[in-house]
């Protein structure tokens, strides 16, 4: 979330692992010269030729679906079983039953000056705070989505009776649709470019939990009734107007306008939505130009998902331009192995300059970009099918997004930092309720939407997770089951099929050697894909197949490309973290921050020494699964993964 820009210490950006294709481009040399330059940071932002841009102040909206090659399974289709993704789901679903209706809704009612005498919430939901509403949207998403994953009754209840509880706050607060847990004046001061915090970034989590019940059968008046308020709003202001407008961070109301119009077929909202095209951030990228550099990340990963579905309900391809440019430059040259991208929440470098952004903040990886990140990475597979999307989007799943939920209390991170000997901070009960909580509350809620994909053809198995996929359509139900990570292997066995050929993609992912292997019914198939492909399978299926998927980890070093002594060890898909006990770290230094400050707290990591080979051979498998010892100048230190390491932790080493 974007603090009052002007409030804000804005030194900072990232960078990352799979940077090997841009960092290869940029060259040693580019780095030396472009380290250099940021010793004066004159921000070169918005550099378009402004005699034609893709852009202009206006858009027209032509309604023309893109027939995606490749589409998820509904959330009902696919179950998830026993294993370390289940297991973060039911901790954040008892989050969710803990949290009370009537806490959730007071600051609503009390806007639209009705009683009610529940104990108000703390931290960003406390009555005063000028984003207090918005972890409720993010409530409604997470009921809907959990509804329509598992078929829950209990947490469909609590959504539905939030949904109710808006509309009698609707109705108070008059005929023009208006719905929020502060007043108007807020979207006044905004109107005259004055102080506010972001109340469109508000309205938007509002309007996509809305939605997101709607598709759960839930009634959609609120959530019209709201959308016509920002037609009528937005309506009103001068194109140029909106576009100073929009330096205000704004979510992805883009987005929740083009999904209204896709499940309405109502041109009318994606005209709205339209307006919400921020002109001089979407004119570099669709020149593919990065010039992210000082710009809020989450601010503007959302408004990239916007310009996705933007493309997917017109076919206009400077919008897929954008998406596929962002996506390019951040994963490839702003993202630490993790999958995480963003400093203090910002890009404050060029490209390629993550070695520089990791030595100046403890505060790295804002968990909202992974989840947005991640997000903006299904919508850019459906339209190619392209493993290295999923290669992404598991990263962040088992490193990023896994590693910030809290066992058992199921509260969640804000940063995930990169500096040798940080730790993870984490939410309280009620008294916190940052952004990055509540996108925790959406991802936990639908951790079974990537395990499969299909297209007219058959089955996509992209990720190694114990589930069950019933395909109601076509009449055919996989069942998977395994232990990965712990091990690295999978099976699958054909619970249901039909008469017909079909076709079974196997995800070889990147990761892997070329010892991976794949055997059906006991028979080794020959001519297996290469790491980052698919295994395709054509055959009639029949009840009782059993695929055996055999992944070979190994340990790996990834350095950062502009500063290789900084180096972080991979296996598989998940970063390892070496350990260090949680000494000095009291409830401010735990919870109060956002992230961990640990000038305030410093710990002695030591250097590590020799080459990329001299390093890999000081690396040996420990006692248990996963875990590894790691000798060092001083000390033979544990490696594990970093989603298990709820203590002090390194990922990135300095090397001697
Ligand atoms: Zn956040």
């Amino acid at each position: 979330m974007h603090f009052l820009a002007d409030k804000f210490s804005r030194r900072w950006f990232s960078f990352g692992l799979v940077a090997a294709p841009l960092a290869a481009a940029c060259g040693v040399g580019a780095f030396a010269e472009l380290a250099e330059a940021d010793e004066t940071p004159q921000f070169a932002r918005w550099v378009v030729d402004k005699n034609d841009p893709p852009f202009g102040m206006t858009d027209t909206f032509h309604r023309n679906a893109l027939a995606v090659p490749i589409a998820p399974f509904g959330l009902g289709e696919v179950e998830l079983h026993d294993g370390p993704l289940k297991q973060s789901a039911e901790w954040n679903r008892n989050y969710m039953m803990r949290l009370s209706v009537d806490r959730l809704l007071h600051n609503f009612r009390v806007n639209a000056g009705l009683p009610s005498s529940a104990q108000p919430l703390g931290g960003w939901e406390a009555p005063g705070v000028e984003l207090r509403g918005h972890f409720v949207g993010h409530y409604l998403s997470a009921c809907g989505l959990m509804h329509a994953s598992t078929g829950d009754q209990q947490i469909k209840g609590k959504g539905d009776q939030i949904v109710s509880g808006l509309a009698v706050c609707q109705k108070s607060l008059g005929s023009s649709g208006y719905l929020s847990a502060f007043p108007e004046e807020l979207f006044e001061r905004l109107d005259a470019l004055k102080g506010v915090w972001a109340p469109f970034y508000t309205l938007h989590k509002i309007m996509a939990g809305l939605l997101d019940m709607h598709t759960q059968a839930c009634n959609a008046d609120v959530l019209l009734g709201v959308a016509k308020w920002v037609d009528a709003w937005t309506a009103s202001k001068s194109p140029e107007h909106m576009q100073e407008i929009l330096d205000n961070e704004f979510g992805a109301m883009n987005e929740v306008l083009y999904n209204l119009a896709s499940v309405t077929g109502d041109d009318r909202w994606a005209v709205a939505g339209d307006r919400f095209t921020k002109t001089k951030f979407f004119n570099p990228l669709a020149l593919r130009k990065d010039e992210l550099r000082g710009l809020h990340a989450n601010t503007h990963i959302p408004e990239v998902i916007g310009a996705a579905r933007r493309y997917e309900i017109s076919q206009d391809s400077r919008y897929c331009n954008v998406a596929e440019f962002f996506w390019e430059t951040v994963v490839e040259s702003r993202t630490y192995a993790t999958g995480g991208s963003s400093n203090n929440e910002h890009w404050e470098t060029r490209p390629c300059h993550l070695g520089v952004e990791l030595e100046e903040s403890s505060h790295h990886q804002e968990c909202c970009c992974a989840y947005n990140m991640m997000k903006l990475s299904r919508h850019l597979y459906a339209w190619t099918a392209q493993t290295k999307y999923i290669d992404y989007y598991e990263r962040n799943l088992f490193n990023h997004r896994l590693g910030t939920i809290q066992p058992e209390t199921g509260l969640t991170s804000y940063f995930l930092s990169m500096t040798p000997g940080a730790w993870k901070t984490v939410a309280t009960e009620d008294d916190t309720f940052w952004c990055c909580n509540g996108t925790a509350l959406e991802e936990f809620s639908k951790l079974n939407d990537t395990i499969y994909f299909h297209d007219d053809h058959g089955v996509y198995v992209n990720l190694y997770v114990a589930s069950v996929l019933h395909w109601k359509e076509r009449g055919i139900r996989l069942k998977q089951s395994t232990v990965f990570p712990i091990e690295p292997r999978t099976s699958i066995v054909v619970d249901e099929s039909t008469a017909e050929p079909w076709v079974l993609n196997l995800r070889i992912p990147s990761w892997t050697t070329l010892d991976a292997a794949i055997s059906i019914n006991g028979k080794l198939v020959e001519g297996i894909a290469a790491p980052g492909s698919y295994l395709s399978v054509k055959r009639v299926w029949k009840k009782g197949d059993r695929v055996e998927v055999q992944l070979p980890m190994q340990v790996r070093i990834e350095t950062i490309p502009d500063n290789p002594t900084w180096k972080a060890f991979g296996y598989g898909p998940l970063i390892l973290a070496g350990q260090f006990p949680a000494t000095g770290l009291n409830d401010e230094l735990l919870h109060t921050n956002q992230g961990p400050d640990v000038a305030k707290s410093p710990l002695n990591v030591p250097l590590i020494e020799g080459g990329n080979s001299a390093l890999l051979t000081k690396i040996k498998a420990a006692g248990a699964p996963l875990f590894f010892s790691l000798e060092t100048t001083r000390q033979t230190i544990t490696l594990k993964p970093l989603y298990q390491s709820w203590e002090r932790f390194a990922v990135y080493w300095k090397t001697a």
